[in-house]
């Protein structure tokens, strides 16, 4: 039997930057992962906007990870093939596999990394049990539940999930690359849709690398034929649902594998328990199109690893009166207010057909619009043209927020 502070079950966002987090603070934590090295995987691949960065920046990793990142530097807002705006942006693009070696490069003894499988846990208010698949034993004072969408272990321990949209929205990633030129003319770009019959709430083109990474959203089933079609003719597919996309692209392919994945919308229930705090996507999702996400990971872990864990290590036991703590923190809640609020209001605000979402959809579209006059208004044209593709690496201290 091994002992320890704090048992992390998951090594992916959440649980990375939990132990990276203890282990800076001198709390012995154990991380437990499967995987060695996080496989490719189609999750978050960008972090931006002052509001996220800052929420990062609360862990106290977000400097050295981002480093690993790419920043954009501006993002070009487009709608009906018209360039709106040429927001500064700080988006660092970053695939996820990447994201989470960066981040677990971070963590230090007293917190130590174990690849292994966890395959029994059993919990109480005073010390926690973790079986793992070779055999060990792992005791803890606290259990953190970081184990993402799987959802095997929050069953024995009592923890249902509650689907509140079923498929909210659908993701897809590929690779988007210029015919006939070198590069593209922006360093970034969110083209938002031209028909709300079409589903598709916007594209993002941003850079990773030296790739240009393309994330597309869409609102419809899981087996609609247009997804199939993506799949198979991905540049006619998009052609014929964004036509005047290419007016700022230029013609464009797409290189590589396609990644399309449906996403749920749930919240776990029955969580208030002694000796283990769910963070993450094992607490709740969110919709992949809003890019909440890590949002709710960053606050889930920073008011865990920076509040919470040192106040409850000091006293004795675990019970359930300490646990309640961090799901009633009001930074928390009010975190995952917002993603929830957003997932459904960006949903309805791209497809909604009613006067109010109509109207809604004009006044961001001239939103945008009287944005990107006003900033060239008062930019001087030498700032405006320094501000092409050649700029992303510079940091703009007003960046934009998401979408
Ligand atoms: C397609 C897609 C696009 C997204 N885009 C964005 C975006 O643009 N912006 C944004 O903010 N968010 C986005 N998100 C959300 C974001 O990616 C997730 O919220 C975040 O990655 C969740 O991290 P996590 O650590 O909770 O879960 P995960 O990263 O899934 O980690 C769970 C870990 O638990 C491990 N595990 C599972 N079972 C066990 C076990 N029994 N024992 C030990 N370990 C176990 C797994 O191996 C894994 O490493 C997106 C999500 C998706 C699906």
């Amino acid at each position: 039997m091994r002992y320890t502070d704090i048992a992390i079950i998951g090594g992916g966002l959440a649980g990375s930057t939990a132990a990276a987090m203890l282990g800076r603070a001198g709390i012995p934590t154990v991380v437990i992962d499967p995987h060695q090295v996080y496989p490719f995987d189609f999750r978050v691949e960008k972090i931006g906007g002052d509001l996220q960065l800052a929420r990062f920046a609360s862990t106290g990793l977000a400097e050295s990870v981002l480093r690993s990142a790419t920043l954009d530097g501006e993002n070009w807002i487009a709608r009906f093939g018209h360039l709106l705006d040429r927001q500064p942006s700080r988006q660092y693009g970053i695939m996820y596999d990447a994201l989470i070696a960066a981040i677990r490069a971070e963590i230090a003894a007293p917190a130590e990394f174990i690849c292994d499988k966890v395959v029994n846990v059993a919990t109480s208010s005073e010390r926690q049990r973790l079986v793992l698949s070779g055999g060990e034993e792992i005791s803890g004072r606290l259990v953190v539940l970081a184990n993402g969408l799987n959802v095997g272990l929050r069953r024995m321990l009592g923890i249902e999930r509650l689907v509140t949209s079923v498929c909210h929205s659908i993701s897809i990633g590929f690779d988007f690359v210029p015919v006939g030129r070198p590069a593209f003319p922006f360093a970034a770009m969110t083209y938002f849709s031209e028909r709300p019959s079409d589903r598709i709430p916007y594209i993002t083109l941003f850079p990773v690398g030296n790739r240009m990474r393309a994330n597309l959203f869409t609102y419809r089933p899981a087996d609609d034929p247009w997804l199939r079609a993506m799949r198979r003719n991905p540049v006619e597919t998009l052609n014929a649902a964004l036509p005047r996309l290419r007016r700022l692209t230029g013609e464009f392919d797409v290189a590589g594998d396609i990644k399309i994945r449906p996403a749920d919308v749930y919240v776990s229930t029955g969580y208030r328990q002694a000796g283990v705090a769910l963070v993450g996507d094992a607490f709740a999702s969110t919709c992949p199109v809003t890019g909440t996400g890590t949002d709710k990971v960053f606050t889930d872990v920073a008011q865990l690893c920076n509040v919470h864990i040192p106040a409850w290590l000091s006293t004795d036991g675990m019970g359930e009166e300490k646990i309640t703590a961090f799901y009633d923190d009001p930074v928390k809640t009010e975190c995952d207010a917002w993603s929830n609020a957003k997932a459904f209001d960006f949903r309805q605000v791209s497809i909604g057909t009613t006067p109010y979402w109509q109207a809604q959809r004009w006044a961001r579209f001239l939103g945008y619009l009287g944005r990107g006059w006003l900033r060239r208004l008062y930019s001087p044209p030498a700032a405006a043209s320094a501000a092409r593709p050649a700029s992303r690496f510079r940091q703009h201290p007003h960046a934009a927020d998401r979408v």
